[in-house]
């Protein structure tokens, strides 16, 4: 067992200096209330909330925290709504033991990480409340010191803070054994630290006679040491891997200040530490920004007269310039009508009917139940967490015969798409409303409520019955494709890319669009050839939209457009609306190309379809050489990302200028871009545009003000029509 050897820690005087040099915007907790404090102290946000043990404020500027004493929740600011919620008493094997959480941290992957005192043990949970991965906590006592007790798992007390290191292992407060312990990714405990008692006798409460050798977080530094805040020990120290003491903050220490329960804990980019000073009476502090190399208070926070005694865990929230382009985003983001044109749904969207087994039923809800957050990629919960108002609500058709037979099929298939937006919308008016104007777009969404606007991918839903478009319109519809993949009756699709029906628009399509035209239904182009896409906005009187298009200039791809169509776009008054598709964002590095060599060299046939398994050895082995391969291969091939995405967005501006440009995910058909693959991800795209230096008012543009622009033109020309024809 290693004894802490003291190294010489500096005592120094500290200086009369008055404090308060810097100011912090802070989010906290306390008085039965959950807050956000401007810099210049004001309260900036707040809502009813009980105590807290942990906070984290994501990148979206949602908060994470614990709800009672063992649910962890997120919420969403504006709305000041639990947009996700998982129960760590009732969740993964926990149902009827004593459990509480102290701790848990929001992975970059999306999926939390948590820990579970009482059953003592670590998870990480997806965000369906999936278990990936557990490993248990160690809560004995390395060495059982005199006058305490012998520990085991206790609910309260086995762990307060846990800590990802930038090495990937995770950093544990127990408080009740008085240790430190790193674990690895399997559970392993590779360094434990005994926070001694520094010749003290414990003393047991919260008060700040109370002492134990406790500690409440504990954070790798940039140097590889850990600094540990002691809670009840009064004291925050800073010790190396061989668990010497080289900074040690003691009680009496900082000029007029008593230490409490030294409980939360920051390193600030300037190299200052910020920490909780609780239960520490009406004339101390809640907050302390110490400057380590002198003992110097920079900043500290008087508040104890609005929050309490009680103020456990807080974060800075102004920290350093990423703090401040993230706050500076989010306002952004927030002020924004967030307009997404592409989602596609499944006709079971809100259904009531459910399996009678319990299992199956609760599956179908998660798909089904739009107000939970299921397993599709737009729910109104995931909108709301990542502050998506809008959303385009596809009546999507695949592409069959051209034959009546067909076509009924397909108008059959469109109808129950229809009913199935019509019933979201009829089962959750209190959340949902459908738009049929630009400007119902803008009242629904002042109101408070999300925006279902629909659109219809692929025209082969009308047949040959133009009186079909009217039809649609009544339904809500406002923007029709033309095709989708393989050529409609409408005109030529941009696949087969060597096959053409009508060399672009046939003479049915050219009548669909100028009835289109009258009734006010937006032309879209997306998943046309480029022939048919000149000829389309070439012959409609009104602006015409790509509502889910890359650019070919950064991806070179049939679904995407060329320069050309963008610049024919842009003087027909249209909006491309650049899709976040992997597969149309960026090229996977010749995948398939590769894995057809690679069978080759290895003497594999061809991959076919349905051709005999071949179960010898010889041709197991190779299978597995070539998925080694493969794997091997696709952790070369960088994903597709926010940043690939912008990059089509980027293309598009700086050609066809900022106002024909705007935003789709193609979600619950598509997506797979790494930062935005669900709606709850959706701040992430205004946070690359941020970066890229767009403004306010070219995102707000980007997000929702140039296909509205689109759509009320295309409302202009309609009455026109009726016009001119009276
Ligand atoms: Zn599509």
């Amino acid at each position: 067992m290693l004894r802490p050897r003291f190294v010489t820690y500096l005592a120094l005087t500290v200086c009369c200096a008055a404090p308060t040099i810097a100011q912090h915007r802070v989010c906290l907790q306390g008085d039965e209330r959950l807050v956000i404090l401007a810099a210049d102290g004001e309260i900036e946000w707040e809502m009813p909330w009980g105590e807290i043990h942990d906070l984290h404020v994501l990148p979206n500027g949602n908060i994470m925290v614990q709800r009672g004493t063992s649910e962890v929740v997120e919420i969403e600011r504006t709305t000041r709504a639990v947009v996700w919620s998982y129960d760590a008493a009732t969740s993964n094997g926990n149902a009827g033991k004593p459990v509480e959480v102290h701790s848990f941290e929001p992975l970059t992957n999306g999926n939390v990480r948590i820990a579970e005192s009482g059953p003592a043990r670590i998870i990480e949970i997806d965000r369906l409340g999936k278990l990936i991965s557990e490993f248990p906590l160690t809560v004995q006592r390395p060495v059982v010191q005199p006058g305490t007790r012998v520990s085991r798992p206790h609910p309260n007390r086995d762990s307060r803070l846990m800590r990802s290191t930038p090495m990937g292992t995770v950093l544990v407060a127990h408080d009740m054994n008085g240790v430190v312990r790193e674990y690895d990714s399997d559970g392993k405990v590779i360094w434990e630290y005994d926070v001694p008692m520094f010749g003290r006798e414990p003393m047991g409460g919260q008060d700040p006679e109370s002492f134990a050798n406790g500690c409440f977080t504990a954070l790798r530094l940039d140097n590889g040491n850990t600094l540990i805040t002691t809670g009840n020990g009064h004291s925050a120290l800073e010790v190396t891997p061989k668990m010497e003491v080289t900074w040690f903050l003691t009680r009496n220490e900082l000029d007029g200040i008593q230490l409490a329960s030294v409980t939360t804990l920051q390193v600030l980019t300037n190299g200052n530490y910020v920490i909780g000073n609780c239960h520490a009476g009406p004339d101390q502090p809640l907050l302390i920004e110490v400057d380590p190399k002198t003992k110097a208070v920079v900043w500290q926070l008087d508040r104890h007269a609005d929050f309490g005694n009680d103020v456990s865990n807080s974060f800075v929230l102004d920290d350093g310039p990423e703090a401040l382009l993230l706050a500076k985003a989010q306002r952004i983001h927030r002020a924004a009508l967030t307009l997404d044109t592409h989602k596609d749904i499944s006709t079971t969207l809100a259904s009531p009917d459910y399996p009678d087994d319990p299992v199956g039923a609760a599956r179908a809800r998660l798909s089904q139940d739009p107000t939970v957050w299921g397993t599709n990629q737009v729910d109104f919960p995931k909108m709301r967490a990542g502050g998506l108002d809008v959303a385009f609500y596809i009546v999507y058709v695949g592409q069959g015969q051209l034959d009546d037979e067909g076509f009924a099929r397909a108008r059959e298939i469109a109808l129950s798409k229809f009913d199935a937006i019509e019933r979201m919308a009829r089962r959750y008016p209190e959340h949902i409303e459908i738009a049929h104007t630009a400007d119902d777009v803008e009242r629904i969404a002042a109101s408070g409520k999300l925006v279902a606007c629909i659109g219809i991918e692929n025209g082969y839903a009308m047949g040959t019955d133009l009186a079909a478009i009217e039809e649609f319109h009544k339904r809500g519809a406002r923007y029709m494709s033309l095709t989708h993949n393989r050529h409609s009756q409408l005109g030529d699709s941009n696949t087969p890319e060597d096959v053409t029906l009508y060399g672009g628009l046939s003479e049915l399509g050219r009548k669909a669009i100028e009835e289109m035209n009258r009734v006010g239904i937006m032309v879209d182009v997306s998943h046309a050839a480029e022939t048919t896409t000149l000829q389309a906005i070439a012959h409609s009187k009104a602006p015409v939209i790509a509502s889910h298009s890359g650019v070919d200039a950064i991806r070179l791809h049939g679904r995407n457009l060329s320069d050309a169509e963008l610049l024919a776009l842009k003087a027909n008054g249209g909006v491309i609306q650049c899709v976040a598709f992997d597969s149309y964002v960026k090229g996977d590095g010749g995948r398939r190309e590769f894995i057809a060599r690679s069978r080759e060299e290895l003497g594999l046939p061809p991959q076919r379809g349905s051709q005999p398994v071949d179960e010898s050895p010889e041709t197991r082995q190779k299978l597995k050489q070539l998925r080694d391969l493969v794997t091997a291969f696709d952790a070369k091939i960088e994903k597709a990302n926010v940043t690939h995405f912008a990059d089509h967005i980027d293309h598009a501006v700086k050609l066809i200028g900022i106002d024909h440009v705007a935003i789709s995910s193609d979600f619950d058909g598509g997506g797979g871009v790494q930062g935005w693959n669900h709606a709850g991800e959706t701040f992430n795209v205004t946070l690359e545009l941020v970066r890229r230096g767009y403004t306010a008012e070219q995102i707000e543009k980007l997000w929702s003000q140039n296909t509205l622009r689109v759509w009320r033109a295309v409302e202009q020309v309609a009455a026109d029509l009726v016009k001119t024809k009276d």
